[in-house]
């Protein structure tokens, strides 16, 4: 997705979805939706919103299907490429402790910025719900549906 700058101003509010093939998430349910603002300078965009997604995935202990539902805040701050040089010194306009991403010229592409929250947000280990029984060791009937007769 990319955000064309010159059409923007600062504190505009945009709103989009972008379909989950642009991420290669295979797991992603429905288009991944994005509301944010913009705040701009020269060499500095800031933004900040919502990204909004579904994710499907398998419960580790009863392997059911799940979908967890996220609703993430963000803030990405994109710097220009090309660096702000004052009387022959670089500025660094942005501490090094904060992750950045670059653009370039009037065009920024916000996808890889939103790829990574998705990835850093989703569970290595789902489970469907927080006391989930699993499945029994010996006859594999998921036990959240009722008692097997094995424990018997
Ligand atoms: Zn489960
Ligand atoms: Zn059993």
């Amino acid at each position: 997705m990319i955000i064309y700058l010159k059409e923007i101003h600062s504190g505009d509010k945009i709103e989009f979805s972008i379909s989950r093939k642009e991420f290669n998430i295979d797991e992603l349910e429905g288009m991944v939706q994005c509301s944010f603002v913009l705040s701009k300078s020269k060499k500095i965009v800031r933004v900040k919103g919502n990204v909004v997604f579904n994710y499907k995935t398998t419960c580790a202990r009863c392997l059911e299907h799940t979908t967890l539902d996220f609703n993430k805040k963000v803030e990405y701050i994109f710097e220009c490429e090309t660096p702000y040089i004052v009387k022959g010194q670089e500025i660094k306009l942005i501490p090094d402790e904060i992750e950045k991403c670059y653009f370039k010229g009037d065009e920024i592409d916000v996808t890889p910025a939103i790829r990574d929250t998705i990835l850093l947000a989703i569970p290595t280990k789902t489970l469907c719900k927080p006391h989930c029984k699993g499945l029994c060791p010996i006859c594999g009937k998921n036990l959240n549906e009722g008692d097997c007769k094995c424990q018997n």
